[in-house]
């Protein structure tokens, strides 16, 4: 059994980032004392409370790690799975930090879990259990909009961020700044336009700035630019189905999308919303009238294909599916979603892997714009909407007497438009992940290094060993 096996013989996810965050190290040179420190989880505070469901009293178990306060608050989104332990909401706190640091986002990496199946438990219960899980972080001061701020994650949405807010309000009342204390709320309650799609359409921006490279893109046979490519997408929830979204209004080709079920595959391409309607009217995917069903919904992962994009859970590309993996790239919508020893596989047979520390940070980085609305108590593009559409209106004219010719109705409603708080959020988010793209590519050329993911290890460590020092904390 390897050193990163717990003794049931499954990962330990936590292992599994340190071994990443090792392979990283090895290009920075810094006392290793320091890097120790960085690697560690600064906080974990495992709780159990008591909830009545109906007749009875049932305990539950939940979470929230702090894995870093080099910068405050902590952030990172909170789950809810029967899967949820202490190794993995350490592992998803720690990858927050390194998320956070590479698209320069001024949190420290959290994470929070319970240990519930939302899909067997009813709204009312739901509700309970999460007022009861904020008022439990209240208690010990793990959350607050300087402290801690939870988001949503997998098994959570809107709805729970909702109650969180609410809980917090009550017990902080007069908190001015109350609305700050968690991200991805509705937009009614201080959420902010394009939170809901942020992870998405951030996994589609890189995956996309990663196929305009030439080089990358000849380097595994491949043509430039997204229109035509294969894609396979593993899992239809929040970052799943939006990244589909996006993806197919590109021109790109969904072929397969898989959900617990099973898997549907149409070689010509699905129709994403009509495929979510389906879903919704029926409770599954399954039986899609334009598309083949497969039974066994990991198959789905080993089609042939140009990008795989797994988008449900970790460690579903493993030693054993690892060599029947065909596509050409992965994209890491998840979080962890491939093993150490099938990234080393993978790595080996030449797949560009775009590892989530970077490509699912679409979220946080739109989750900090939400805090910085909530902090600020103003919607984006409040102030500067009209100025700029009177200042367009005033350059037209110009233009229009200038060149003596009058410009089309149409093309003037596009001038003259200001910008919207959707527009100013999207932008944001294209820049940092364009960017985010470019310094982890660079990095990777200056030092010839092997692979994206050590690259973004790099990126990351080095600017959180910068803000230590620049907090007189390292020498
Ligand atoms: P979600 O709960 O909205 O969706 C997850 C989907 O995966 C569900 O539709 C579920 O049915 C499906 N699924 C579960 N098991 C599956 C299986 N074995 N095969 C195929 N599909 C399966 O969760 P989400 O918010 O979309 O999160 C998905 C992943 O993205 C997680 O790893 C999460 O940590 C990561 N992530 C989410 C965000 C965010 O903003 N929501 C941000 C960063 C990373």
């Amino acid at each position: 059994m390897s050193k990163n096996q717990n003794k049931t013989g499954s990962y330990s996810f936590f292992n599994c980032i340190e071994k990443n965050f090792d392979k990283a190290a090895r290009f920075i040179s810094i006392e290793k004392g320091l890097l120790e420190q960085i690697k560690a989880c600064n906080s974990v505070y495992r709780m159990h409370f008591p909830v009545k469901i109906g007749k009875e009293v049932k305990v539950i178990e939940a979470y929230r790690v702090q894995h870093s306060h080099h910068k405050l608050p902590c952030k990172g989104g909170l789950r809810y799975s029967m899967k949820v332990n202490q190794d993995e909401i350490m592992t998803l706190a720690a990858l927050m930090t390194y998320k956070c640091a590479i698209v320069d986002v001024p949190f420290g990496g959290a994470k929070g879990g319970i240990k519930i199946d939302p899909q067997t438990i009813s709204s009312e219960n739901i509700e309970k259990i999460t007022r009861r899980y904020t008022s439990e972080l209240i208690k010990k001061n793990f959350i607050g909009p300087g402290i801690d701020v939870p988001a949503p994650d997998y098994g959570t949405g809107e709805k729970e961020m909702s109650w969180i807010f609410d809980t917090f309000l009550s017990l902080r009342s007069g908190d001015v700044d109350a609305l700050a204390c968690v991200t991805g709320k509705p937009i009614s309650q201080g959420g902010v336009r394009g939170r809901k799609e942020a992870t998405g359409l951030g996994v589609f921006y890189g995956i996309r700035e990663l196929c305009h490279v030439k080089e990358e893109m000849y380097s595994v046979g491949l043509d430039v630019g997204l229109v035509g490519k294969k894609i396979i997408i593993q899992g239809l929830g929040n970052v799943g189905y939006h990244a589909a979204s996006f993806f197919h209004e590109s021109g790109a080709i969904i072929i397969a999308l898989a959900e617990r079920e099973g898997a549907i595959y149409n070689k010509k391409g699905l129709n994403v919303s009509k495929v979510f309607l389906h879903l919704k009217n029926n409770g599954s995917i399954l039986n899609f009238p334009e598309a083949k069903n497969i039974e066994n919904t990991e198959k789905a992962l080993e089609l042939e294909c140009d990008i795989l994009i797994p988008a449900a859970l970790e460690n579903v590309i493993h030693k054993n599916n690892a060599n029947r993996i065909k596509a050409k790239i992965i994209g890491e919508a998840a979080n962890g979603p491939i093993t150490p020893e099938a990234d080393e596989i993978l790595d080996k047979k030449g797949v560009i892997i775009v590892p989530d520390i970077y490509l699912n940070a679409g979220g946080v980085t739109v989750s900090y714009f939400e805090w910085l609305k909530n902090l600020s108590h103003v919607r984006y593009g409040r102030m500067e909407k009209k100025f700029r559409e009177n200042v367009n209106a005033e350059f037209l004219k110009v233009i229009e007497t200038v060149c003596k010719k009058k410009i089309s109705i149409e093309e003037k409603k596009m001038i003259l438009r200001g910008p919207r708080e959707i527009d100013l959020v999207r932008s944001g988010l294209e820049d940092t992940m364009i960017n985010g793209f470019h310094k982890i590519r660079d990095i990777k050329k200056s030092l010839k290094i092997e692979n994206m993911r050590t690259a973004a290890f790099v990126l990351s460590i080095n600017k959180i060993i910068d803000s230590y020092e620049k907090l007189g904390i390292f020498p």
